[in-house]
């Protein structure tokens, strides 16, 4: 098997993250949790807030670039980091952004729909348009290519960045990168815990981790689907990404490990579990989590060691993944820090 570095050199890459990010022991979550726990900072890949679509976009502004593109297009929730960050991208490398904001999370408050990542895209200089559906990818991926035919038929040339499967995937190559760059940080660990998403992350991260010779599990906390539903969208992600690297997957679809106890009361919606989870590590470790992603992904860690799936002892790498811009648009859905005038 060539080196992870080869593998990568024929992508087209666009610089856009400090890297390595650090990675951290957990001191005191470790003590009282009776774990050895380590988080990788991917909330702190720079550039406007970072979080994990940083590494993602190398590879599609690498492209967009390589395609000599002026326009950036994308579709996803309303709060997307990676709309967010596609607009930090598009401004830095001289592209205007197209923005198309699904509604993925029903009965939201108005902050919702104006501060967070709507609030930086607007400073950002992005342009928005909006979709009526929430759970329509091959909808919303038409809409957004009838705005490109009309940029197109402006003599303009946009690059899409799709959202649905059966395309190359090629934002998880930016987490085979991670996932080498973590293996040598760490050496090794007994589990790592990611969200699991589009699945570029989980399947990005788990290729690269293989890669780099680290059998451990990797479990993947359902953020958007149900645990079987995301296994078979992963299985696909991971197949189209070997199929991308023109190499054999470098593991069986055993290995592809999906928990869902974390994923309630729905998408883009935070529970009691994950309100406790994101308090919980800032007050022990100073470390703020989003409610959408990373709190989530923390409250599973939380979960697969209070089942036993993770035990006392192991040594245990936690990804956090930023969203930090959501944490405002969800000041209300969380309930913290009303002052009363
Ligand atoms: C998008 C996002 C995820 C999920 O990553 P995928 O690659 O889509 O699975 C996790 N955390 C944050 C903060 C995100 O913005």
């Amino acid at each position: 098997m060539p080196r992870i570095d080869t593998l990568l050199s024929s992508f087209p890459r666009a610089p856009l993250l400090s890297q390595p990010t650090p990675l951290e022991r957990l001191d005191r979550l470790s003590e009282e949790l009776d774990v050895d726990l380590w988080i990788k900072r991917d909330d702190l890949t720079g550039l406007s807030f970072g979080g994990n679509k940083t590494r993602q976009l190398e590879f599609y502004v690498g492209a967009a670039r390589a395609a000599e593109a002026d326009a950036i297009l994308i579709t996803g929730a309303v709060q997307s980091n990676f709309a967010r960050t596609a607009a930090v991208a598009a401004a830095k490398y001289g592209m205007q952004a197209v923005l198309q904001r699904e509604e993925r999370v029903p009965g939201m408050d108005p902050l919702y729909y104006s501060n967070g990542n709507v609030f930086l895209s607007d400073i950002l200089g992005a342009e928005a348009m909006s979709y009526p559906e929430g759970e329509d990818e091959a909808g919303a991926d038409a809409a957004l290519e009838a705005r490109a035919e009309e940029l197109r038929a402006a003599g303009r040339r946009p690059y899409i960045i799709p959202l649905g499967l059966g395309h190359p995937p090629l934002g998880a190559l930016g987490y085979v990168q991670g996932g080498a760059e973590l293996a040598s940080q760490i050496g090794g660990f007994d589990a790592a815990v990611v969200p699991s998403g589009s699945g570029a992350t989980h399947g990005g991260f788990l290729t690269g981790v293989r890669l780099a010779g680290i059998t451990a599990p990797v479990y993947g906390i359902c953020v958007r689907r149900v645990a079987d539903q995301q296994k078979a969208r992963l299985e696909q992600v991971t197949a189209e990404l070997a199929k991308l690297m023109n190499i054999p997957r470098p593991f069986a679809g055993a290995d592809i490990l999906t928990w869902d106890g974390a994923l309630a009361p729905g998408y883009g919606r935070a529970g009691p579990a994950t309100r406790e989870a994101l308090q919980r590590m800032a007050a022990a470790e100073g470390i703020l989590l989003d409610p959408v992603y990373s709190a989530k992904t923390f409250a599973g860690l939380l979960g697969l060691l209070a089942e036993g799936t993770i035990r006392k002892g192991q040594k245990v790498l936690l990804l956090h993944t930023g969203g930090l811009p959501a944490l405002f648009a969800y000041q209300n859905e969380l309930g913290f820090g009303s002052v009363t005038p």
